[in-house]
């Protein structure tokens, strides 16, 4: 525990706004990304800069932050730490917080540079998208369909219908089968230029994620492992390509829309027997208005909002439901724009997809 100078000097760091702090020291502007604030650059060097709307550093309450691309994190002291040279311990980086000037950690020059080679990244991931899709056409992984049929409870008839409608693709489930695969359908000097395969592994980082779900045009998709092994790091899904479009299925009736927080919801409620048009929000769940305001010049007249029902209580006793907080985050976005909805959101605990799950007799 420190005390004195150091006591007072992290107080007053820690009260300071972070991102104020991180806008100067970056040189970026933070923006709303549905109900999260986000930046398109990180404070860890190695990260640094890309390309506008990556949306990579999400800040909470601006206290903490978190990078989904290199997965670092921490408060307005860790980021100085990373930040500013001469800055190794925390107690030299909050006085640097306090009593330093934050001047920009990186040069123009640098960031521009950044940002021009994320940007050829993310034009390779969207090729690299491309090229699996079109591979995809060829044939289904029977791991796969089994997967979406007995552990989701979907349809047959709608997983049939998400693959020829381009939502659905499938690769080998073996890391080595897809290795092989992915050389000779995308080629390993291309996945190096993606980011997708880095110098000393093995396997580039979508082999073993069997599942593909591809937005529209295949500017974005995410790659699915079919089981999560227990206690591992490991992400569910990697996100390849240009985020900001939503994942979309067209229904038989034009008036309504369904609102869901991911493509496997949508396809459930596609197998609950909903007839209007279907948004799987893609990523980690944030929205942009101009998806509702399309919809609705094309002749949507309700949004059913159907965000989980995550009811949880947390170790204070307080009762945490970070769904529907955010539904009603959107439910008043959409109001403010003169657009109606509604709440069709699950009655009991879980997502759509449990709700289909329960009506099947899995879960
Ligand atoms: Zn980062």
């Amino acid at each position: 525990m420190y005390t004195g100078e150091g006591e007072d000097v992290f107080k007053e760091a820690k009260e300071r706004s972070l991102t104020d702090y991180l806008e100067a020291a970056l040189g970026v502007t933070a923006y709303k990304s549905g109900s999260q604030v986000r930046m398109d650059a990180c404070p860890n060097p190695a990260c640094g800069h890309s390309a506008a709307g990556s949306g990579k550093v999400r800040l909470k309450g601006d206290r903490t932050w978190h990078c989904y691309s290199c997965n670092q994190f921490g408060s307005i002291i860790d980021a100085a730490m990373w930040l500013t040279p001469g800055c190794g311990t925390p107690l030299l980086a909050a006085k640097d917080i306090v009593y330093g000037n934050t001047p920009p950690a990186v040069s123009p020059q640098e960031k521009q540079r950044q940002i021009e080679a994320d940007q050829r990244k993310v034009e390779w991931q969207v090729w690299v998208n491309q090229r699996i899709y079109e591979a995809t056409r060829q044939k289904f992984e029977p791991a796969v369909w089994e997967y979406l049929l007995k552990t989701r409870g979907l349809n047959p008839e709608v997983v049939t219908q998400g693959w020829k409608r381009g939502i659905f693709g499938t690769m080998p489930p073996n890391r080595e089968q897809a290795t092989l695969w992915l050389k000779s359908v995308v080629g390993d000097t291309e996945l190096h230029y993606a980011g997708l395969w880095k110098e000393d592994s093995p396997s580039p980082w979508i082999a073993g994620r069997p599942l593909v779900q591809f937005v529209d045009s295949q500017q974005y998709a995410e790659f699915r492992v079919l089981f999560k092994p227990t206690n591992s790091k490991t992400k569910k899904s990697l996100a390849v390509g240009r985020p900001g479009v939503p994942y979309f299925w067209k229904g038989e009736d034009p008036a309504k829309c369904l609102v869901t927080e991911a493509c496997l919801e949508m396809c459930a409620a596609r197998s609950l027997g909903y007839t209007g048009s279907i948004i799987g929000m893609a990523g980690t769940g944030s929205w942009r208005t101009s998806w509702f305001k399309g919809l609705a010049a094309q002749g949507v007249q309700t949004f059913e909002l159907a965000f989980n029902n995550d009811h949880r209580v947390d170790e204070d006793g307080e009762i945490k439901n970070p769904g529907q907080q955010n539904q009603l985050l959107l439910a008043r976005e959409l109001q403010a724009l003169g657009l109606h909805c509604s709440d069709a959101s699950p009655k009991e605990v879980g997502d759509i997809n449990d709700v289909l799950l329960r009506r099947k007799g899995i879960q």
